[in-house]
């Protein structure tokens, strides 16, 4: 946990967040600057600040991601028509929040390659 990070801060209650789904390992919050109609943030409770602190430990966390991200594409009905899970690392790649977090975004069609 860190004491300015404001998804930790969402994580220990003491700041408001449209939380979506929760379990031991993560939570997943609607973006407030949404770039999909589905736009959805899963996010590990334990602060990771970007994947190159990503440990083999962590393994259950990401494969939780994983699960969940299903289950929310389900959920919100992107399953069949197409989802993307983006998790940018570091400023060069527009990481603008050092708590790593997963992007989900479908309900429209992607383009390739991103930019
Ligand atoms: P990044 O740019 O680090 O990959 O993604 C950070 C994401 O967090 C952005 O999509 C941004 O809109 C979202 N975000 C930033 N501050 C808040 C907030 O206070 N609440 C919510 N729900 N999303 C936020
Ligand atoms: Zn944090």
């Amino acid at each position: 946990m860190s004491n300015e990070c404001i998804f930790c801060k969402m994580i220990k209650g003491e700041m408001q967040a449209n939380i979506v789904y929760e379990d031991d390992l993560i939570i997943a919050i609607e973006d407030i600057n949404p770039q999909a109609p589905v736009h959805l943030l899963l996010i590990p409770k334990k602060h990771i600040p970007t994947t190159m602190d990503i440990q083999k430990e962590d393994s259950d966390i990401l494969s939780d991601i994983f699960e969940s991200a299903k289950h929310l594409a389900k959920e919100k009905k992107i399953d069949e028509s197409g989802f993307r899970i983006v998790l940018n690392c570091n400023e060069g790649a527009g990481q603008s929040v050092f708590h790593i977090h997963f992007h989900l975004l479908g309900g429209r069609r992607m383009t390739w390659p991103p930019g």
